[in-house]
């Protein structure tokens, strides 16, 4: 997943504003990360998001779960292509 300055960096393209505070709050802290990240409580979490944030850091939180999930899909599909060549290779299959 994307470390926190990425999320900065993107968040501060799209809006102006890093949001460091709404972003640490999702990944800083290890033992809440998983449970910050779970999707089935958008709605909860974004309710207080929102009235802490407001409409745009509402987006910029569903936003960082959007790149966190897309990154790690691509890093899952670049270990299977990879896993794929190299059993192909090992079999002698061109
Ligand atoms: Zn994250």
């Amino acid at each position: 997943m994307p470390p926190i300055a990425k999320h900065l960096k993107t968040s501060s393209e799209r809006t102006g504003n890093e949001y460091i505070e709404l972003h640490e709050w999702l990944d800083k802290d290890p033992e809440k990360k998983a449970e910050r990240h779970d999707i089935t409580k958008i709605y909860e979490h974004g309710k207080m998001i929102e009235e802490k944030y407001g409409k745009e850091g509402l987006q910029e939180y569903i936003q960082h779960i959007h790149d966190d999930v897309k990154a790690k899909f691509e890093h899952i599909q670049h270990d299977m292509e990879k896993a794929v060549a190299d059993t192909l290779a090992y079999l002698g299959v061109k």
